[in-house]
């Protein structure tokens, strides 16, 4: 059976029995069974943009991407930032989710950054706390923010970015904003706030995750916070290690914020990766409608879907070049996060077939959202099948043809 299918040896993932696959799969050879995937940051939009995205489209494209556990980020309407609001979601997960769905709950009411949330409330159903979409501008709103989290045991995850240096950017402040004309986005206003909550981390004993860093500074400081102790860990998105702003065209499929950065900053984010700096993986997954997305690099809303192609994009451009392992992969998209977030293991798992390999295309996609800059990539990996919970909950039929399974 092992020569049929690989199945790579991973610390501390139990292995699986082969058999299984085989009477689902009679025709494919070479296939990997992985530990569920486990993204700590999606936008699912629902309640409130369900135009974008909804709870049943959002777990399905996980399924496809073989993750079996999400964190969903609260810019919904309403936001989670009191229990009622909270129930409104969970009300929608349990009826929709297809996948385990762990939310988010907002730091400040409304995400306003100026009142403080129901955070006593809403922590026994939420994963973290974040403001995701903003940063808290307010150093004494983080600093509270942290304080009560800390009291609670939970951790406060934060967008990094300081409204005063914005200066109405919109894509990296490098060389294809100034060749084209467009206002740029300085990685200062990443770095700085960054700055600020390590010191409020280090001064409260907050345990504090920083979303999508994106800059070289990012990384030199997080290295640094970490060697003095301080309890912080990090995530990064696969077009921040994989694309740079030479990838930039004038089409909202380049537009996220942060924004794609130099190339100097890429291979920063993939050294501080390789060291251990950069502890997970993250997809930013930020459905918006094809509407949102068709108004060029100025107009166009910030955010690109990454489920789909997180896992493929990844192994064809860190693993196939062999700048990481596969079990360094498979760590940072599913051991890591889980340990951080307190997120357990029960056993899910996915199989790929990692020689064939695919265009990417958007129309194919489970979720609603259709933009992305890997759109007609080549890249190496097809996921087959998705279980989690005991449940087949993704099986690729056919070239075209993917079953879904039911929530009980
Ligand atoms: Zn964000």
């Amino acid at each position: 059976m092992n020569e049929i299918y690989k199945i790579p040896q991973i610390k501390g993932i139990p292995s699986f029995k082969p058999i299984v696959y085989k009477a689902l799969l009679p025709a494919f050879h070479n296939f990997y069974v992985f530990p569920g995937f486990c993204d700590v940051h999606v936008h699912f939009r629902e309640p409130g943009f369900s135009y974008k995205e909804t709870i049943l489209t959002g777990t399905r494209s996980a399924a496809r991407g073989g993750f079996t556990d999400v964190c969903t980020m609260p810019n919904l309407d309403p936001v989670p930032d009191s229990a009622e609001h909270l129930n409104a979601q969970l009300d929608l997960i349990r009826r929709d989710a297809i996948i385990k769905v762990h939310p988010y709950g907002a730091i400040t009411r409304g995400e306003n950054g100026r009142d403080l949330a129901d955070l006593d409330a809403l922590a026994p159903n939420v994963i973290a706390f974040s403001d995701d979409g903003k940063g808290v501008q307010d150093e004494e709103m983080m600093r509270a923010a942290m304080k009560k989290a800390r009291s609670l045991g939970k951790i406060i995850a934060a967008h990094c970015e300081d409204e005063t240096l914005l200066k109405g950017g919109y894509i990296h402040d490098g060389e294809y904003a100034a060749l084209k004309g467009h206002r740029g986005i300085c990685s200062e206003s990443e770095w700085r706030q960054i700055e600020r909550d390590l010191r409020l981390a280090a001064d409260t004993g907050c345990a504090y995750h920083i979303c999508h860093i994106s800059c070289k500074e990012s990384v030199d400081i997080i290295k640094k916070a970490k060697a003095a102790g301080i309890d912080v860990t990090c995530e990064t998105a696969p077009h921040y290690l994989l694309l740079d702003e030479s990838a930039l065209a004038e089409d909202g499929k380049y537009k996220m914020n942060p924004p794609l950065r130099s190339a100097r900053d890429r291979e920063a984010l993939t050294e501080g990766l390789c060291d251990g700096t950069i502890d997970m993986i993250a997809t930013d997954h930020a459905p918006h409608s094809r509407e949102e997305k068709s108004l060029g690099l100025m107009k166009s809303a910030f955010g690109i879907v990454g489920l789909e192609t997180a896992f493929p994009a990844l192994y064809t451009g860190l693993v196939k070049t062999g700048i990481i392992t596969l079990e360094k992969l498979v760590g940072i998209m599913a051991v890591n996060p889980r340990k951080r977030f307190g997120i357990p293991f029960s056993g899910d798992y996915t199989v790929w077939d990692l020689e064939e390999r695919e265009k990417v295309d958007p129309e194919r996609f489970a979720t609603k959202g259709r933009s992305t800059p890997f759109e007609g990539m080549e890249l190496y990996g097809t996921c087959y099948l998705t279980v989690a919970d005991g449940r087949t909950v993704l099986y690729k039929k056919s070239a075209e043809e993917w079953e879904y399974g039911k929530k009980n």
